[in-house]
């Protein structure tokens, strides 16, 4: 069978492999598939490429653009999926392990596609939190922005998850309006060569968004800019020798690693056999040990147990362990599919004799198990293998050294203490588990261990239905970790955005804070309305379009029929005498709610017309109260946009209630849904 030739992409144009690029092995055969690299590849022409052409581009969009152009290249992929699950099995995952990197790269991608929409302006700068009062007056404020890089991020990703390792990374950055190079590992790139090219197909992309290297970057990375960005996903060891550069360091270059990590999961004390914990704790530890061969950064490395519990765990998982089936990905009951390569099993065996050094080995050998529809000797197969610490106080390499396969062991714990202790020897890690139907538990391991992760994780009954498990990193969660796993985050929504674009601190006027911010800032220029702005569609009305209506006299009756018509008789509307003693209060008071409702009142429009629906307010503050005798008036400014879908946008208005002396009532953001047409 002739040779898969995995291409490039560069500066437009596919690259074939040349003489020196590597060979890659099919994993469950071990026979070579394909060949990939190519030693010519023009590095500066692509980074011009991406700079010069797909950054402006990107950049012309707004986020709400570039969130539904993410949705759009999720479902074009998703309508090529099988292809991509066909293509996949030769990297020895199954179906199951498909669906986790190529169904979870697309999911992954929608969600922050809707993120984009609902989280993020349809504008091109990001506010980031609220404005600031630097001044008594107002007339100097303070404003957190952030916009694009202009430079590209060069994604290197790791092997395991071919399709998901490049769509986590590339939706955050194209949804910050910064272009891509994506470098996936060598083993895997015909995989990710596939998703590229469909993506580029679809012609969703404008030129220059996505690039793609196949095999060496040659020496892009001593090319790169304080506008550039490295996203990593792989060893430690790389992540050092790549992060340490002196062009990334002199040019304080970001580099965000996701590496090594020795994951744990704990048993809570209360979780003991004949529970619904301590099955499930068997079920989410026997599918950390096999989805994928193990070959998850997040996969559980260290299963810890109350000692008590120690044999019932190491019985309960080996007789699970048992039941799977190890063999070709394809073949109907496959439960566990081959490692990547061969060499990468090499890997597994080396690090699983260093942790056998400190453990015994309680399930799996790795010359002695059954394949199914494959042949064990040439493909990268390898059984689950179960180790126990007796010891884990002085062993140092179950702690440290990474097995990336099917490879766990057991350990006991003294006392909820200790196990904080052992899941923190990790020095770092991407996730940390427990298995508890006690809140209390969970309480004193977040707080124990929470510094030394990136992510906890907590299942119990309550939970277990609906609950994504130990290793499923989630769009919406941060996924990263301190110390040994590289110190990077990524995902967690917009959080995940940011590291595509730089915050910047804006100081100036409130009327320099609008313009930048397209979002009015109390103080700034007000407009007056050509008409009632209710009468106005989502697109005529501007920011900082403002009316102030008539003001209304409070009188005692207004107080009185309010609270008899809610039912909202307390002492401060009712009772002077009572009023009177509160701090708060000068005597009788109106009603907060009655001054909304008057508010109202006194800006509304009541015919029909744009105006679809008041959904919700923000916000509300109550600064001074109002008496009987008090008279109020409303300021009602159009403060910020977002267009919700093709029919209608949500219009957000600041406003504020003052009284006869003009001093600040009550303020807050009134949030309406309007119409584009009238
Ligand atoms: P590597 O660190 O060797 O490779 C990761 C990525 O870096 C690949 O794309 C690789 O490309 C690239 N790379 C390697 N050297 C360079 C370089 N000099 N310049 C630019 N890019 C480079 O990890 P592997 O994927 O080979 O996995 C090895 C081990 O790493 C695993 O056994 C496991 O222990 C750990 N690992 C940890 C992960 C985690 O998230 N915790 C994920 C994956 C791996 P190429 O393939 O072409 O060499």
């Amino acid at each position: 069978m002739s040779l898969l030739e995995v291409k490039s992409f560069a500066a437009g144009q596919w690259v074939a492999p040349d003489a020196n690029a590597r060979i890659i092995e099919n994993a469950v055969t071990g026979a070579p598939l394909g060949r990939a690299g190519n030693d010519t590849l023009d590095v500066q022409a692509m980074l011009d490429y991406a700079r010069q052409t797909g950054g402006p581009a990107l950049r012309a969009l707004t986020f709400h653009d570039r969130a539904r152009m993410l949705k759009a290249l999720a479902s074009h992929l998703g309508k090529h999926k099988q292809a991509l699950y066909d293509l996949s099995f030769a990297t020895g995952a199954t179906q199951s392990d498909h669906m986790i990197d190529i169904d979870g790269g697309i999911g992954t991608m929608f969600v922050f596609a809707s993120k984009g929409r609902r989280e993020m302006p349809d504008a091109h700068v990001y506010l980031d939190g609220d404005v600031e009062q630097l001044s008594r007056n107002g007339t100097f404020m303070g404003q957190h922005i952030a916009t694009p890089l202009q430079g590209v991020a060069v994604h290197i990703n790791a092997f395991n998850f071919p399709v998901w390792g490049m769509l986590e990374k590339l939706a955050p950055t194209l949804l910050a309006g910064v272009p891509a190079i994506v470098k996936p590992a060598t083993a895997t790139c015909y995989v990710t060569e596939l998703a590229v090219k469909i993506m580029l197909d679809s012609g969703i992309l404008p030129a220059g968004a996505l690039q793609l290297v196949s095999g060496g970057l040659g020496d892009m990375l001593d090319r790169l800019t304080c506008q550039d960005v490295v996203g990593f996903t792989g060893s430690a060891q790389t992540a050092f020798k790549l992060r340490s550069a002196p062009h990334i360091l002199r040019n304080s270059i970001r580099f965000v690693a996701e590496q090594d990590s020795l994951n744990a999961s704990i048993l809570g004390p209360d979780a003991v056999p004949g529970t619904p914990e301590f099955d499930l704790f068997i079920k989410e530890a026997h599918r950390e040990m096999t989805t994928k061969a193990g070959q998850k950064c997040t996969a559980i490395r260290r299963i810890l147990a109350p000692q008590a519990q120690v044999d019932a765990v190491i019985e309960a998982l080996s007789a699970r362990l048992a039941k799977t089936v190890i063999g070709d990905p394809q073949a109907e009951g496959t439960r566990m599919g081959a490692l990547v390569s061969n060499s990468q099993k090499r890997d597994v065996l080396e690090k699983a004799g260093l942790i056998g050094t400190e453990a015994e080995r309680v399930f799996g050998d790795p010359d002695k198990f059954d394949v199914q529809g494959a042949d064990a000797a040439k493909g990268a197969f390898l059984p689950p293998m179960l180790f126990h610490c007796a010891d884990p106080d002085a062993a140092v390499r179950i702690h440290d050294s990474e097995a990336f396969g099917p490879v766990s062991t057991v350990m006991g714990y003294r006392d909820l203490d200790h196990a904080i202790a052992l899941v923190n020897r990790g020095e770092g890690s991407l996730v940390a588990s427990v298995i508890t139907h006690d809140p209390e538990v969970a309480r004193e391991v977040a707080m124990g261990a929470g510094a030394f992760h990136g992510r906890l994780y907590f299942n119990n009954r309550d939970s277990m239905k609906e609950s994504t498990g130990h290793g499923s990193p989630l769009p919406h969660m941060v996924h990263g970790g301190p110390g040994r796993a590289g110190g990077g985050e990524e995902l967690g929504g917009v959080r995940g955005v940011m590291h595509y674009m730089q915050r910047t601190a804006i100081q100036g006027s409130p009327d320099i804070l609008t313009a930048i911010g397209r979002k009015w800032v109390p103080g700034a220029t007000e407009k007056p309305a050509p008409a009632h702005p209710f009468t106005r569609t989502f697109h005529d009305l501007q920011i900082g379009e403002t009316i102030h209506t008539a003001p209304r006299e409070i009188t005692l009756a207004d107080i009185e029929h309010f609270a008899e018509f809610t039912g909202d008789t307390f002492y401060a509307h009712m009772d002077e005498a009572a009023a009177t003693r509160n701090p708060f209060f000068p005597g009788r008071v109106a009603h907060g709610y009655l001054l909304l409702s008057f508010a109202a009142g006194l800006f509304v429009e009541p015919n029909e017309g744009p105006v679809l629906a008041n959904t919700g307010l923000d916000a509300l503050r109550f600064m001074k109260p109002v008496q009987a005798g008090d008279s109020m008036k409303v300021r009602l400014t159009v403060k910020h946009k977002t267009p919700r879908n093709d029919e209608y946008g949500e219009v957000r208005w600041h406003v504020t209630l003052t009284n006869q002396d003009d001093d600040l009532v009550a303020e807050y953001d009134l949030l309406t849904m309007n119409a584009y047409s009238s």
